[in-house]
């Protein structure tokens, strides 16, 4: 028998109907490769970035190990080098990583000093990937249970202690991983980081202070970074304006999502821009030289949006002239947007989980299938939970769809967006109707600011086009706002839900009650049951201070 007889066939035993599954005779478990992906992501967060990783290198040492015990007696191999060499292979049948050796086959003389007692390079490492969804970008390599397998593996075949790490990592941006096996002595110094996750008193009561420490200046580092990024432009993506945390948040989710195939869920209220995220998600992706396509599910019949996802065939039904492919035909290679889909029929839902279960769309009218390579984002205004819970919506459609969950918040809650984007609008506007862009005199920024935004950022868009039809001179003035926003009451609370300062209320009642009047200084005051002067008075010391006009005008 040879490492490369190995057959996943006849490696697995199961029984059709489940329970107990053995690989090469020992019991064996299915794990999703998310699952462990949020596992890693809750010992990072709940241990530390070192203590994580000791766990998981461990985990995968025990795996590796235990894998080479019952490899040893499980075949007769024709040599001992061959069942040394098979732990590679198995780590591809498990589905692990695409593996590739780098040196073929080591015989006399292995691990001589030179050469490693086994190298190899990675493709599609899962927990590289994972890494990347549920953390991002590292700036090590993060394959820490594969190297703990290999190492486990290693070691217990040459009875000797052997160390596998990684010199390059996808996990850090590298094209693959490439690990390497030797010694400690050999590694040196460059790798005792890597090798320390070995060491199993690294969770010693003596290093867990160490721990606990480290994992405290990493918090302080990541919050660090996180300033660092929010001063950054507010541009972070061409097009995308945010200065919020909370949409910057969302915006750096959506870049790591996108590197991943997952199937997504962008939720939000309506105008938020969850088609925004999804663009993003499709320009970051390996996707994105592919068509990018957008839905709305609500906006047409079930059966025009039946035959509008998957194709018909000709004189498939009335009307239906000519074959025609659908949207999942369509956005083969891309993306694509199924916006609204909480509005499908529950017929349709059982149709879309089809599709996405088997990945073939079958057009109406025909009996063949055809495979699709397409990446769904999904979107929805609706809470899929309570759809469900109503029985409105199905259960497994929304798992298969709530992979990960990017929910984009309302406009009134990231207040710091509102004058950017209010300018990008209006520069846009000016741009469309070929004239130079108005300015927002501080009144008008105001009233921005007071405003809650119930049609959240297409609101604030449709807005600024009207008033870009409307102004007259450089400077846009709360005159040309919508009603609804030029006389919005100010309130008590910030979006924040902090109480705001009397002086703020009071000033931005008082400027909402002179636009009510429309400017005029006597009806405000009599309406707002203050004298005159008082009134005069005060609007002279906002003229003075204009705290927000200052920061609308230095953008
Ligand atoms: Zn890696």
């Amino acid at each position: 028998m040879r490492a490369t007889d190995l057959d996943l066939r006849e490696l697995l035993e199961f029984e059709a109907s489940g329970g107990v599954i053995r690989f090469a005779g020992e019991r064996a478990v299915v794990l999703d490769a998310v699952a462990l992906g949020l596992l890693r992501k809750q010992l990072i967060e709940t241990l530390g970035q070192t203590a994580a990783r000791g766990v998981l290198t461990r985990f995968g040492y025990a795996h590796g190990w235990r894998t080479a015990e019952a490899m040893r007696t499980a075949f007769a191999w024709d040599s001992e080098h061959e069942w040394k060499i098979a732990g590679g292979r198995l780590h591809r049948l498990q589905g692990l990583v695409v593996f590739e050796p780098v040196v073929a086959a080591l015989g006399e003389g292995e691990g001589d000093g030179h050469r490693p007692f086994a190298e190899a390079i990675w493709r599609d490492a899962y927990e590289a990937e994972q890494h990347l969804l549920h953390l991002g970008r590292a700036d090590a390599p993060v394959c820490w249970t594969l190297c703990g397998f290999a190492s486990g593996y290693l070691s217990r075949c040459h009875g000797r202690a052997i160390y596998c790490c990684e010199t390059q990592c996808r996990g850090r941006g590298d094209a693959v991983c490439r690990m390497a096996g030797r010694s400690r002595e050999e590694w040196g110094e460059a790798f005792a980081e890597q090798i320390a996750a070995y060491e199993q008193d690294c969770l010693d009561d003596a290093l867990r202070g160490l721990t606990r420490r480290l994992s405290q200046a990493e918090r302080r580092l990541r919050q660090r970074s996180a300033a660092l990024q929010r001063a950054e432009a507010e541009e972070l993506e061409p097009g995308v304006v945010a200065r919020s945390a909370a949409m910057r948040a969302v915006i750096e989710l959506a870049r790591r999502v996108a590197e991943v195939d997952s199937t997504v869920l962008v939720t939000g209220e309506s105008g938020v821009g969850k088609e925004v995220v999804a663009r993003i998600i499709h320009a970051r992706s390996p996707r994105a030289a592919g068509p990018f396509i957008a839905v709305n599910c609500g906006a047409v019949s079930e059966a025009l949006l039946e035959s509008e996802l998957f194709g018909h065939a000709r004189g498939a039904f009335t009307g239906a002239g000519q074959a025609r492919l659908g949207l999942f035909e369509a956005a083969h290679g891309g993306t694509l947007l199924l916006d609204e889909i909480g509005e499908i029929s529950p017929a349709m839902q059982v149709k879309l989980l089809r599709v996405l279960q088997r990945r073939e769309v079958r057009r109406v009218g025909e009996n063949t299938s055809r495979a699709v390579d397409v990446r769904v984002v999904a979107a929805t205004h609706r809470d899929l939970a309570a759809e469900v819970a109503a029985g409105r919506f199905r259960e497994d459609l929304r798992y298969r769809l709530n992979v990960i969950d990017i929910a984009v918040p309302p406009l009134r809650e990231r207040p710091d967006d509102v004058l950017p984007l209010a300018r990008a609008a209006l520069a846009a506007a000016a741009a469309r109707a070929r004239r130079p862009a108005p300015t927002l005199d501080p009144e008008a920024a105001e009233a921005l600011l007071r405003h809650r935004w119930p049609g959240n950022v297409r609101e604030l868009e449709n807005a600024m086009e009207r008033a870009v039809a409307l102004v007259r001179g450089p400077r846009l003035t709360a005159a040309d706002l919508p009603d609804a926003v030029r006389l919005a009451e100010p309130s008590p609370v910030t979006a924040e839900g902090a109480t705001r300062p009397l002086a703020e209320v009071e000033r931005a009642a008082i400027l909402a009650a002179l636009a009510r009047h429309g400017g005029n200084r006597t009806q405000t005051a009599k309406a707002l049951q203050i004298g005159a002067a008082t009134l005069y008075r005060k609007l002279q010391r906002y003229a003075r201070e204009k705290p927000r006009a200052k920061r609308a005008r230095s953008k």
